[in-house]
């Protein structure tokens, strides 16, 4: 059996580089990947202006304070830039308005009184040149990297994108990733219905689409629905997700005479690059690829899937997407309570990360087995167990593999 760092690095080295990038709105390029450096066309601000609400004047007209300035005109945010500012004149300006050229400074309001003469104002504090006045290209200059390629954009970056007029942001695409849930015993959720004798609710395929739109990458996702415990229609259902950049199937891996799923993928001619993994949960998982699409056939139980998807899918879903091709990342944090000796197998156990005293610490949430929903509920990390780890006290170091979000304790 293979390690789960050795199936990690397979399934990055199976992972096939993006398609050719699109060119899309920067509001679309929220957590898509650069595929180019972006250099701004343009200046920002693209005009000077007045970052206070105030009197837009010269230096040399504040020599003596309080200094007596002749009312020169006024210039509200959005309105085109105001004429010559005169020698000995103050021009009122918003917070956001162009000043007029020649202002060297703009005055706080608050600064200023009325002048004992109507159409004079009295400024009551000197300032320096350049105070509470942005130069055009101050910001950014025409010209200026703001991102290389390889960036993962984020909201502040639709801002700038969107400010600076880049329309047309070049981004690799999203993966198109198919789903696909087996077993007879299950019945599509969606009913309130108790299900018949025997069956329950399909929880995987809401899970694995749910972990996809949260996975951090953007992709296109089809939900191909349930196929049954049978050869032929497992075959159909697969042939339909293999034409996506990546198939997930949950459930039919494992040595039973009904798990089907391993040979009908070779059948349609899927290349397995291994099944079997020294972990827990999450034993029997498969990796196979065809031509450019990989495929992840994740043991049925829920928290299999879900771990199965955590390390292995999100990983080549980041690479697919861009991205850097590496496997999730683990962080050191301090246990809350003791955790027993490493077995066999890498142990991936659901944990609840939170601050207390200012320091990260994990505590272990007590689990009944791999079907335990309820408790992956509260988790919002993966505690980490290397094979045969020695016993770890409270309050010493353990490594997590944070899940993002804080689900309520
Ligand atoms: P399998 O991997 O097909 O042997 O399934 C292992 C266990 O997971 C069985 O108890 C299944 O009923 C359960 N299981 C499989 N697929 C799903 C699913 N889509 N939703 C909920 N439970 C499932
Ligand atoms: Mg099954």
């Amino acid at each position: 059996m293979i390690t789960v760092d050795e199936a990690i690095r397979r399934v990055l080295e199976a992972t096939p580089s993006p398609r050719a990038p699109e060119r899309v709105s920067p509001s679309d390029a929220l957590g898509r990947v650069l595929a180019e450096q972006i250099v701004s066309r343009e200046d920002a601000p693209p005009f000077a202006r007045a970052t206070m609400d105030g009197w837009a004047v010269r230096v040399a007209d504040l020599e003596t304070i309080p200094a007596e300035l002749l009312f020169s005109g006024e210039t509200p945010a959005g309105s085109a830039p105001g004429a010559e500012l005169p020698s000995g004149g103050a021009f009122k300006v918003m917070t956001g308005a162009p000043v007029p050229s020649g202002t060297e400074c703009v005055v706080p309001i608050e600064k200023s009184e009325p002048a004992a003469f109507p159409g004079f104002i009295r400024i009551l504090d000197a300032l320096h040149a350049g105070a509470n006045v942005a130069p055009a290209g101050s910001e950014v200059e025409k010209g200026e990297i703001l991102f290389e390629p390889g960036r993962s954009i984020v909201a502040a970056d639709v801002a700038l994108l969107s400010l600076l007029g880049h329309v047309d942001v070049p981004v690799w695409p999203k993966p198109r990733v198919a789903v696909l849930s087996t077993g007879d015993e299950l019945v599509p959720a969606g009913s309130p219905e108790p299900p018949p004798p025997g069956k329950i609710r399909n929880s995987n395929g809401p899970m694995l689409v749910a972990c996809l739109a949260s996975a951090g990458t953007s992709c296109r996702v089809r939900d191909l629905g349930i196929a049954r415990d049978d050869a032929l229609a497992l075959r159909v259902l697969l042939r339909e997700g293999l034409r996506d950049d990546v198939l997930i199937i949950s459930g039919g891996v494992s040595a039973g005479e009904h798990d089907l799923v391993a040979d009908a993928l070779r059948a349609e001619g899927v290349d397995v690059l291994f099944h079997k993994i020294a972990m827990k949960p999450g034993k029997p998982l498969l990796f196979g690829r065809r031509q450019s699409t990989l495929v992840f056939g994740l043991p049925g139980n829920p928290l299999s899937s879900f771990v199965g998807f955590q390390l292995f899918v999100v990983p080549a879903l980041r690479a697919l997407s861009g991205g850097a091709k590496e496997p999730r990342a683990r962080v050191r944090v301090i246990a809350a309570d003791d955790c027993p000796v490493g077995s066999d197998r890498e142990e991936y156990r659901p944990a609840r990360l939170f601050v207390d005293g200012g320091e990260w610490r994990a505590k272990s949430i007590p689990w009944r087995g791999s079907a335990h929903l309820v408790n992956l509920c509260r988790a919002n990390a993966l505690h980490v167990m290397s094979i045969g780890a020695p016993a770890v006290k409270a309050a010493s170091p353990i490594e997590v593999i944070p899940l993002g979000g804080s689900p309520p304790a």
